[in-house]
């Protein structure tokens, strides 16, 4: 359990607490919305977050390092302060997907991971040429492997959560 004391104000919004210091107060609005975007995206890939009962960001001084556990995500300062940057937020967003490993390989795995899942989420939502040219490229040998329209939506469906699998630590 990690337990952070400062005269934090709140900004709360669906069910997400953002714990913020004073002076960014004009970026909590941002961060928890930019949170609910890479959660609602997550969601779509990966399906809902497992047992998930609400969830807080708490802001730390930069330099203290941004986590997430269950319910919480700690954000360094850097992490408001910058909105070209969201990037420590969507990293963190992602490792509320990581899985219990029947193996143990290194942390690291759930890092890169993550570090994965900032970027694309970028490119996603810059609507990235590059991304949506994979994107076309994945849905034409969908069509090719599945046939016609009706077994294409359960196929595709199939694929996605195959995807999402392969790109989560199961
Ligand atoms: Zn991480």
């Amino acid at each position: 359990m990690d337990i952070s004391i400062a005269p934090y104000e709140l900004t709360e919004r669906e069910g997400l607490t953002v714990f913020h210091f004073a002076e960014d107060r004009s970026s909590a609005e941002r961060i928890a919305r930019e949170f609910l975007r890479a959660v609602n995206q997550y969601t779509e890939w990966f399906g809902p977050m497992h047992d998930f009962r609400g969830l807080t960001i708490i802001e730390v001084p930069t330099g203290y390092g941004s986590q997430a556990d269950a319910a919480t995500i700690l954000l360094q300062a850097s992490g408001f302060e910058d909105p070209d940057n969201p990037t420590q937020l969507y990293h963190e967003a992602s490792h509320l997907w990581n899985v219990e490993l029947a193996e143990r390989p290194s942390p690291r795995w759930d890092e890169g991971l993550a570090t994965f899942h900032e970027v694309l989420l970028v490119d996603v939502f810059a609507r990235d040429n590059e991304y949506r040219a994979v994107e076309a490229q994945a849905d034409r040998i969908r069509r090719s492997w599945c046939g016609s329209s009706k077994t294409r939506r359960g196929s595709e469906r199939f694929h996605r959560s195959s995807m999402a699998m392969k790109m989560s630590p199961t």
